[in-house]
């Protein structure tokens, strides 16, 4: 590889592409068709080592940050959007439990992370403040050692499938302002804890995408991540960034795809009457360059998001929001370009291109979604506070 980053995160793309070509691909049709969560795949990122990206090195994990994150779901992306976010809200999760982690959170989940045996979440969304996740209703009651957790999260990726949830709730202590929050670790199999419904997105499919309700859930109090009323370090500090560059990726993966098969398109469609091929059209040959224009465009705003922000460099926060907001809209606006140049074979039921469109579509409803993005873009560059 040729990328101008570290020895080490090539080595990981490397793997990465091994990975997704011998199995990711290979089942990403049957994910997407039968709404199925991408098990195989996962596992094999587990085999791999890639589950411990964002864990701590001294645990057994790589230690990577928002470059790696971005690159291998882009890797991801781009055979199997619905793998990419599943592995992608995984290390989102990782990375909020190592930001502030105990002693007993590090042995008990990030170890079992770096090692493949566990797979962590994030449930913040909620039905009643939709898009502004960080708005939650859930609430703690403090129980002795425990909290005891209700509420209900709303398009859980990996419901069901993951070993624990990292749960937003309104901090326990009374005189908090409204919005602050505090994440605590939601084991799978703690009673009180149950998902409901099965996931049947228009894209997305296989991300079992589902509804987790808690009833009087009881949580150890060492479950709860950093200390209560931290919101807004969490929101801005890991869990925006690390989302927003795990979708980038995802979204420029998409882009990616949809370049590539419009590309085979214009070079293998030949015509019975003139002998041409698509490509020979020069109207399909500015299409063609202003997608391969868009493409490296976006990507390169990727990269320099996450490379600034792996930096700590303090002018990152605009470009990370700008990042996921253009890599969604620049897979869009591709898998739209490719639709047309693919004509009546993209057209039809269950496409691969078909699907781009199905699965980039999610950027604008995922929150932060693209409209928030663009505020929140305009506030950071102006000095204004986001919320
Ligand atoms: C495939 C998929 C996977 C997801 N995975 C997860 C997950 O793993 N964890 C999790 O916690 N959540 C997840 N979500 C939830 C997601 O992040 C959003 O919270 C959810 O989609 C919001 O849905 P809503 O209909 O309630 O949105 P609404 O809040 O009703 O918003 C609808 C539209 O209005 C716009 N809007 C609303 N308020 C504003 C505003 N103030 N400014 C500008 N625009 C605004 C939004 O941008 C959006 O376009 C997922 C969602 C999807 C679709």
């Amino acid at each position: 590889m040729h990328t101008g980053f570290s020895r080490d995160l090539d080595a990981l793309l490397s793997l990465t592409h091994r990975v997704v070509a011998s199995v990711t691909s290979p089942e990403a049709r049957a994910v997407d068709e039968g709404c199925r969560w991408p098990a195989a795949s996962m596992q094999a990122f587990a085999d791999a080592g890639l589950m411990g990206l964002q864990a701590p090195y001294e645990l057994g994990g790589h230690g990577q940050g928002l470059l790696a994150l971005s690159m291998v779901t882009a890797a991801i992306g781009e055979a199997c959007p619905s793998s990419a976010l599943c592995f992608g809200m995984h290390c989102v999760g990782t990375a909020v439990i190592a930001a502030k982690a105990t002693d007993f959170q590090r042995e008990r989940y990030l170890r079992a992370i770096a090692e493949g045996r566990h797979i962590t979440t994030l449930a913040l969304s909620e039905s009643g403040t939709g898009a502004h996740f960080y708005l939650p209703a859930t609430r703690l009651t403090r129980a002795g050692d425990d909290y005891l957790v209700d509420g209900s999260k709303q398009f859980v990726t990996n419901g069901g499938h993951a070993d624990s949830y990292v749960v937003s709730s309104i901090a326990s202590e009374a005189q908090c302002e409204r919005g602050d929050f505090s994440c605590l670790i939601v084991d799978a199999d703690t009673p009180g804890a149950a998902f409901h419904g099965d996931w049947q997105g228009f894209g997305m499919r296989g991300n079992s995408s589902r509804s987790l309700r808690l009833e009087a859930a009881r949580v150890p109090a060492t479950n709860l991540l950093g200390a209560e009323g931290d919101q807004v370090w969490y929101v801005f500090e890991v869990v925006a960034p690390y989302f927003l560059m795990a979708m980038a990726g995802t979204y420029l993966g998409i882009a990616k795809s949809a370049l590539d098969a419009a590309g085979e398109q214009l070079r293998n469609r030949r015509f019975e009457h003139s002998g041409t091929v698509l490509g020979d059209v020069e109207t399909m040959q500015t299409r063609y360059a202003a997608m391969w224009t868009a493409y490296q465009k976006s990507k390169a705003l990727v990269i320099t998001a996450a490379q600034k922000g792996d930096r700590g460099d303090p002018d990152a926060l605009p470009f990370i929001l700008a990042s996921k907001a253009d890599a969604g809209d620049t897979a869009i606006a591709l898998a739209n370009d490719a639709m047309s140049i693919c004509g009546g074979s993209a057209y039809r039921e269950n496409s691969r291109v078909g699907q781009m469109l199905r699965d980039a579509r999610a950027s604008h409803v995922m929150s932060p979604t693209t409209d928030m993005l663009h505020i929140w873009t305009g506030r950071a560059l102006l000095g204004m506070p986001l919320l």
